[in-house]
């Protein structure tokens, strides 16, 4: 007696389950799609210790199987810094951080351990998977060079150069080029960063803010006079990076940068400050908001785990 094999069914999925990690300093999102738009299964978490954290992702991702199958590629956004290149012997490693327990913690070989399974994993910065995925399937589709930079706690950015994301050395550490001193206009002299006299995190991140004026910044009123140092700081920040890189289109993500009129402001001083020089694109399409807000990381993410698909631990993920 012959055995016959059903036909394909049209309702299956023909792509294979992505997983995608946005593994933030202060929660971890995990997620399972298809498409990396459209996330089926989502669970968030505050980051505790790494072993606890790294279960709790395995957890997540063993549950998720039971209803769609195994993931066959993850992607990993990360706080950083960290080992992203694949050729390094730490690939998959954070390196020094202040946050209890991760210094030196190796990520991506705990998870694979946790999870049983030798799949494709790519690697990156947070910002870096929110670029992407603000370029694949957000604000910056169809363009070819683009600057994300996400203003909150920190100040991070990601480079996406025709649809790749640049590395040198490292990572990009925009939240560390340095900035005149404007606090001194203003009777102000804060600079929270530890490492450096005056940078963009230093000067123009949410704990500056809330250091500088005695209030976070959601708590200021829309012409308070943080908001035009901010403009200005954010605006050297942009000039900086048009100047080094040329980008088409600078996107100002993270929560200070979502306060309302902030990104006119900044538009006005950047046209002030580039004096001219550069021909550059109408203000309000050079820099924009992002368009997946809070999502952009675990979209870029998944986005990254599409990417990795088909690549084995030992062909290390290339983007
Ligand atoms: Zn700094």
């Amino acid at each position: 007696m012959a055995l016959s094999t059903p036909p394909p069914s049209d309702a299956l999925p023909l792509l294979p389950l992505l997983g995608g990690i946005e593994a933030g300093g202060t929660k971890y999102v995990c997620a399972v799609a298809y498409d990396p738009a459209k996330p089926l299964l989502e669970a968030r978490f505050p980051t505790g210790e790494p072993r606890e954290t790294v279960a709790k992702a395995a957890a997540f991702f063993r549950e998720a199987a039971a209803i769609h199958g195994s993931i066959r590629s993850l992607g990993i956004g990360t706080f950083g810094p960290a080992r992203i290149d694949p050729a390094a012997p730490d690939f998959g490693t954070i390196l020094t951080t202040p946050k209890a327990g991760w210094s030196g913690f190796p990520l991506v070989e705990e998870l694979r351990k946790a999870l049983g399974m030798d799949l494709p994993v790519a690697f990156e910065t947070d910002v870096n998977a929110a670029a992407l995925g603000e370029s694949v399937h957000g604000a910056a589709r169809g363009v070819r060079n683009v600057a994300y930079i996400t203003v909150g706690t920190g100040i991070g950015g990601g480079l996406l150069g025709d649809g790749r994301l640049l590395h040198g050395r490292m990572h990009p550490e925009i939240g560390h080029l340095a900035v005149p001193d404007l606090d001194a206009a203003y009777g102000k002299a804060t600079q929270v960063c530890p490492f450096h006299a005056s940078c963009l995190e230093g000067r123009a991140s949410g704990p500056a803010i809330e250091t500088r004026w005695g209030k976070p910044g959601h708590e200021l009123p829309d012409d308070h006079p943080a908001w035009g140092l901010e403009a200005q700081y954010l605006a050297i920040g942009c000039l900086q990076l048009t100047a080094a890189w040329s980008p088409d289109l600078i996107l100002l993500g993270g929560g200070v940068s979502q306060k309302s009129g902030l990104i006119d402001r900044v538009r006005d001083e950047l046209v002030k400050l580039a004096g001219g020089y550069w021909d550059l694109p109408p203000m309000e399409d050079y820099l924009k908001l992002p368009a997946l807000d809070q999502q952009a990381g675990i979209v870029g993410a998944l986005e990254l785990a599409r990417r990795a698909r088909g690549k084995t631990s030992e062909d290390a993920p290339a983007l």
